[in-house]
């Protein structure tokens, strides 16, 4: 793999947000800030054919997220009433978040796959009380105390930005192209980070916009979730695979850096997952019979398990139980069944 986004690796090492690039004569990349880990969202902002701008994902909904992407448009001499439309790789908050005030300021049209727009247009309608009550409900049945799984998942008010996202006005499927005036921006729907993720091919420059789907140091988080895909991590995996197929001329992600070798980090990220599955394997065999909240503590982390704060809990376990499930489709392990099943090796 090698860096291409040289200046925002630069800035991640120096614990700093990037500048504001022009990739291309017609294509910037715009970083918009957040908190945590990745620390910025890479907005593409694509100058249209006949006039006005694209974009590609939009940031973290809040007043210093819009401001970098209002300020970031100015900077490149357009203003946020030129866009004419927004593609939005995925319904995440740092992707889709912005994208309400994007619609209300210019006009522009927002553009999902359908499997996103349908989660986004459920979250908006629920409300943030059943969200959380919702969210407690799926992690007891992962193995969750109930007291325990109330407190991870924090009050409503935490869930409340979510109801209120942008529901899409257009659906892009698989090999449809976006309407974006002068570019060929091909839709590659690649389910596992969420049902609905896609990627971007753009076929006159073979850029290809891999959202995070494929980032190039972290692995992204792949897990299960209420009313998501049965089996995230094989629907992953083969995303994978049907990325790493054609090499284009760059990979432009939605986090951290620009980079070349598309083939090469999709091989590290199956790899990865290998390795996990073995060792939820191993797990298991250690202590059968247990539910995929006790089997998380069991595997290794980042930092040690108990030091997890309660949000990064729940992510682990999510995507641990996102592992037996694809360990379960290759039949190596079977479920008890029941309200809170738990694991064993499946017999051989
Ligand atoms: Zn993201």
């Amino acid at each position: 793999m090698d860096i291409t986004g040289t200046p925002q690796h630069e800035a991640w090492a120096a614990r700093a947000v990037p500048p504001v690039e022009q990739l291309r004569t017609d294509l910037w990349s715009i970083p918009v800030p957040m908190g945590g880990p990745l620390r910025y969202v890479s907005v593409y902002a694509f100058a249209l054919e006949g006039g006005g701008l694209g974009l590609l994902d939009t940031g973290w909904e809040s007043d210093e997220g819009w401001a970098a992407l209002t300020g970031g448009l100015s900077s490149i001499g357009g203003g946020i009433e030129d866009v004419r439309g927004v593609l939005v790789t995925h319904l995440h908050f740092d992707h889709l978040g912005l994208a309400s005030r994007v619609r209300e300021s210019s006009g522009a049209w927002i553009a999902m796959h359908p499997a996103d727009a349908s989660a986004v247009a459920r979250l908006t309608a629920a409300g943030a009380a059943t969200l959380v009550a919702t969210e407690i409900e799926f992690l007891v049945g992962l193995g969750a105390d109930r007291s325990g799984a109330v407190d991870d998942v924090g009050p409503p008010e935490r869930m409340e930005g979510f109801t209120r996202m942008a529901v899409p006005d257009r659906l892009l499927e698989d090999g449809e192209h976006a309407d974006f005036p002068g570019w060929r921006m091909r839709a590659v729907h690649t389910p596992g980070h969420t049902p609905g993720h896609l990627c971007f091919a753009e076929e006159n420059t073979r850029l290809f916009f891999s959202g995070d789907h494929v980032l190039p140091r972290i692995t992204p988080n792949i897990s299960s979730t209420h009313n998501g895909s049965p089996d995230p991590l094989r629907d992953y995996l083969a995303s994978l695979a049907t990325v790493s197929q054609d090499e284009p001329a760059e990979v432009l992600p939605a986090h951290e850096w620009r980079f070349r070798g598309l083939a090469g980090r999709t091989a590290e990220l199956s790899a990865h997952h290998e390795h996990r599955l073995t060792e939820l394997l191993d797990a298991i065999r250690g202590h059968p019979h247990s539910t995929p909240w006790d089997l998380a503590a069991y595997l290794t982390w980042s930092r040690p398990w108990e030091q997890y704060e309660r949000r990064m809990r729940i992510f682990a376990v999510t995507e641990t139980d996102a592992h037996l499930r694809l360990l379960a489709s290759r039949g190596l392990v079977t479920s008890s069944g029941g309200p809170v099943p738990t694991w064993t090796l499946a017999a051989r």
